[in-house]
């Protein structure tokens, strides 16, 4: 049997080499005697592994010394309440720009700490837009902003960062970190889960500024307070070892496939052939998002009817693409082409929807 595209929106799919290191070096790290899944998160040899997945990331996203980098677990859920526990005081106050089901999640658990002001919500729309920055209704005295950099369910994505002026920037990028380099410096704290476009399931990158650690009151749960993650190195309680691996071996991918503007620029390709394709079909493609929002990373789009939905799906399902489905709440189909989805693969898939139309059009 070969390996089929997978094109799921996560876990989502990995780099061969990845995977294919993986496998050899599952059974015995080379010079350790043991596996991966077996070491002692105190060990030398992870200690290694944790540093070298740090330094890769920071020197892809060029990050500097004014940000911790932390892997924790509780995935993006947990940082919907994190966040807002750590860093609404003593305002209690913040902002949130609502562009789909994942915001309205963190919505919902920020609520419980303070109040949210919802700045923006493309919602009445069916979340088929980011919204301009005229129609923010930004909060000076807000402790934070907070927005979803790619909207996996709806396939929108944001392509400049909001402007929060003082207000410090908070971005829930799980579904498409590391897609591109991004200015850090507008950022005071990113979080992402890896399973999206980073690693395996279990691990949730979170980048903070420095200087909000200083809002983190004691009286914090241990476990859910950063400066315990940020003290520690992510090592407080045992961490997902096999995680910050995978983590690690993928970022090393990175660099060596020419770093993050490289990837955008692939992703930039990728996504424009099969934006193409549903453009050019006469409307028998149509896309969710609207062209000035369209996602890099999820390719959201509906056919005719819902049953040529299903023919498509389970025909191609049979020809080898898997994952095509998408989400309820928007129907259709969802293509995700994250930075490990090879183009090859997106050329495929737009060969087998032509042919599609031309049978079933
Ligand atoms: C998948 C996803 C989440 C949820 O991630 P978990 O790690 O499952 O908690 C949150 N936000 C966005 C944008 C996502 O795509």
């Amino acid at each position: 049997m070969n390996r089929i595209y997978n094109f799921s929106a996560g876990p989502a799919i990995l780099p061969e080499e990845v995977l294919k290191e993986a496998q050899e070096n599952l059974f015995m790290l080379p010079g350790v005697g043991m596996s991966i899944l077996e070491i002692s998160h105190r060990s030398k040899t992870y200690d290694a592994i944790h540093l070298q997945a740090k330094q890769d990331m920071a020197e892809l996203m060029g990050l500097d010394d004014n940000y911790s980098l932390l892997f924790l677990q509780g995935g993006a859920s947990l940082q919907f309440s994190m966040v807002p526990m750590n860093l609404m005081p003593p305002a209690n106050k913040a902002d949130y720009i609502s562009t789909g089901a994942w915001s309205k999640k963190a919505i919902k658990e920020a609520k419980r700490v303070g109040t949210v002001n919802v700045a923006a919500s493309t919602e009445a729309e069916n979340f088929v837009r980011i919204p301009k920055q005229s129609e923010l209704k930004l909060d000076p005295e807000a402790s934070y902003v907070h927005f979803t950099s790619n909207n996996t369910i709806y396939g929108t994505e944001w392509h400049n960062e909001p402007e929060a002026g003082n207000v410090p920037l908070i971005c829930d990028a799980s579904s498409d970190f590391m897609h591109k380099k991004v200015d850090i410096n507008k950022y005071a704290l990113i979080y992402a889960g890896a399973q999206k476009n980073l690693g395996p399931a279990g691990v949730t990158v979170v980048i903070i500024r420095k200087d909000l650690l200083a809002r983190s009151q004691d009286s914090l749960h241990t476990m859910l307070n950063y400066k315990t993650h940020v003290e520690n190195d992510s090592l407080y309680n045992t961490i997902n070892v096999f995680g910050v691996y995978i983590i690690g071996l993928v970022a090393k991918w990175l660099k060596k496939n020419g770093g993050l503007n490289a990837m955008y620029d692939l992703n930039k390709e990728k996504a424009a052939i099969l934006y193409k394709c549903i453009d050019e079909s006469g409307g028998y493609y149509k896309g969710h998002a609207l062209p000035d929002s369209r996602s890099l990373m999820n390719v959201t789009f509906r056919l005719p009817s819902e049953e040529l939905e299903k023919k498509l799906i389970s025909e191609a399902t049979k020809a080898g693409f898997d994952g095509l489905k998408g989400h309820r709440s928007v129907g259709g189909l969802r293509a995700s082409i994250y930075n490990a989805f090879p183009k090859k693969g997106v050329e495929d898939l737009v060969s087998f929807m032509k042919d599609f139309q031309s049978k079933n059009g």
